[in-house]
C-alpha cells in the first residue's frame, strides 16, 4: 500500500443508506392537511423518491497533529480558522465529511416539469442529505464512541470561508468517485443538497448560528450570541 493509500484507509463510505421517508412529518412540512387533494399526488412522488434515492457519506477520522494560534493541521494539512482551532482546543481527533443526497435523486427532479412537483422534490432531497448525515453520525458513534460531537462547515463563517472546502476534499480523496460530489470552480458543491464539514468531539455544543448575526435565516439552529466571538474565542466582529 502506497503512502496516499495508507493515509487514506480510514475513509469510509457511506452508500447503502436506506432511504424512507416519514410521510406524516413531510406533509406536515409541506403544510399539506389531512384530507388535501394534493395527498395522493405527493405519495406518488414520495414512492419514487424511495426508489430513486440513494443518501451517501464520506467521511475520515483523522488525528490532530499540531494547533497553532489560528489553525489546526490535520494529516499534514493547515485548515486556517481561529474557531475551529478554539472548538479544536481538546480534541485529538476530527471527522471530515461530505454527505449529499445523492446524483440519483437530483438527475430525477430534473426531470420534473410541474413546478409543485419541483418544491416537494427539493423538500425531498432534503430528507435524504439529512438521511445521510444521521447515518454518518450513527456510524461514527458505533465505530468512535466520540461523546458529544459539534460541527462546523466551510462557508458558514468569514472565519472559515469556502475556500476551505479544498482542503476538505483533498483529506477525503477521490470525493466524486466515492460518493459523486464535485466541486465547481467557486467552491460550491454538486449536487446543491450535499453538506461538507469537520465534527468534533465538544464539551459544549456549539454551531456556527451561535457566532452568525444573517437576520431571518429559515435554517437557523441556535439564537446568535454578540458576546461569544470575544469571550471564547478572542476575535473582534
Ligand atoms: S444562522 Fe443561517 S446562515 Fe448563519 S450559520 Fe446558521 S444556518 Fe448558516
Amino acid at each position: 500500500m502506497d503512502t496516499l493509500q495508507h493515509s487514506l484507509s480510514s475513509v469510509k463510505v457511506l452508500d447503502t443508506i436506506p432511504f424512507q421517508v416519514d410521510r406524516t412529518v413531510l406533509r406536515r412540512n409541506l403544510r399539506l392537511k389531512p384530507g388535501s387533494h394534493h395527498l395522493a399526488e405527493l405519495d406518488r412522488l414520495i414512492d419514487q423518491a424511495e426508489q430513486i434515492g440513494k443518501p451517501k457519506a464520506l467521511v475520515r477520522m483523522i488525528y490532530v497533529d499540531e494547533k497553532g494560534e489560528n489553525w489546526v493541521q490535520l494529516d499534514g494539512r493547515r485548515l486556517y480558522s481561529r474557531v475551529l482551532r478554539v472548538n479544536l482546543e481538546e480534541a485529538q481527533r476530527a471527522f471530515v465529511f461530505v454527505a449529499t443526497a445523492g446524483v440519483e435523486l437530483d438527475a430525477w427532479s430534473k426531470t420534473l416539469s410541474d413546478f409543485l412537483h419541483r418544491f416537494w422534490a427539493d423538500a425531498l432531497q432534503e430528507v435524504a442529505l439529512e438521511t445521510a448525515r444521521r447515518a454518518m453520525h450513527q456510524y461514527l458513534v458505533q465505530r468512535f464512541h466520540p461523546g458529544l460531537l459539534s460541527e462546523m462547515h466551510p462557508g458558514s463563517l468569514d472565519d472559515w470561508p469556502l475556500s476551505a472546502q479544498d482542503d476538505l476534499f483533498a483529506l477525503l480523496g477521490d470525493v466524486k468517485g466515492s460518493i459523486g460530489v464535485s466541486m465547481t470552480e467557486s467552491k460550491l458543491m454538486f449536487p446543491v443538497k450535499s453538506v461538507s464539514g469537520i465534527a468534533f468531539p465538544t464539551q459544549t455544543h456549539f454551531t456556527s448560528c451561535q457566532l452568525c448575526p444573517r437576520e431571518n435565516c429559515r435554517s437557523r439552529q441556535a439564537p446568535f450570541d454578540a458576546q461569544l466571538f470575544e469571550s471564547r474565542y478572542h476575535l473582534q466582529l
